[in-house]
């Protein structure tokens, strides 16, 4: 089978920035499944849907069309919603919130699972998420947990924000972040929690590169 390298963890744990250079090395094709979460949140959003219809957000999650596409001049991955080029859109803390709402509802979650799958290919995935390791490729032969503390995490959150031009204040962010973390946690389907074979990583005052070979060494000791 292809492999998977998983990489949970809550959100500011360096899942995002770790996920995209550990695929560049390894040349694996990479998951950000948390930006399908989004996608459907603004999605339905945009619709105008009541975020806690779960029968109407289940339908929006089954027939949202979802593209990433790579920038020809080598930047940020694009986020194509529905033809519409929402990568920017997504970024907020806003559609944080409403994505950690919708993903609480199971049919909403079985609706993206397909899709998931389907990232699977040759030669490798890197899949980022909060459920890669436990619920979607839970026969992953590589399984990594990020974590660092609450502060740390929202201060990575709020400078990756303020370098994309957005206004935001590090205490509101750090209490959005540790409320949807809190959501994430307690939900009954697909909590965010390390898979029982995961190798744990607290990357609190790791710089980047440190992490990367940490997570490398996972797949290639
Ligand atoms: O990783 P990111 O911050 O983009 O994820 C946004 C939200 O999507 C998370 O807070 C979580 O509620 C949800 N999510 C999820 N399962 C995943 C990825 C993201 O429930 N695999």
């Amino acid at each position: 089978p292809v492999p998977v390298l998983t990489i949970d963890g809550p959100s500011g744990s360096g899942k995002g920035t770790i996920s995209r250079l550990v695929a560049e090395q390894l040349g694996w094709r990479l998951l950000d499944s948390g930006a399908l979460y989004r996608a459907v949140g603004y999605a339905a959003g945009a619709e105008g849907l009541d975020l806690s219809d779960a029968e109407a957000v289940t339908r929006c999650a089954q027939s949202t069309k979802i593209r990433f596409q790579a920038p020809a001049d080598g930047g940020d991955t694009r986020v194509i919603v529905n033809g519409h080029d929402a990568t920017d859109e997504l970024r907020t803390e806003t559609a944080g919130a409403a994505a950690s709402a919708i993903a609480s509802i199971p049919s909403v979650r079985q609706a993206l699972v397909d899709l998931q799958l389907g990232f699977r290919k040759s030669p490798g995935l890197v899949a980022d998420g909060r459920d890669m390791g436990t619920v979607i490729f839970p026969d992953a032969p590589f399984k990594v947990f990020l974590t660092a503390s609450a502060a740390e995490r929202a201060k990575r959150r709020y400078k990756q924000l303020k370098e994309k031009g957005l206004n935001v204040t590090l205490g509101a962010l750090q209490r959005e972040i540790e409320a949807r973390d809190e959501r994430d946690a307690s939900r009954t389907v697909a909590p965010l929690r390390p898979a029982d074979d995961a190798v744990l990583v607290d990357t609190t005052g790791m710089p980047i590169d440190a992490v990367v070979a940490k997570v490398l060494a996972v797949v290639q000791p």
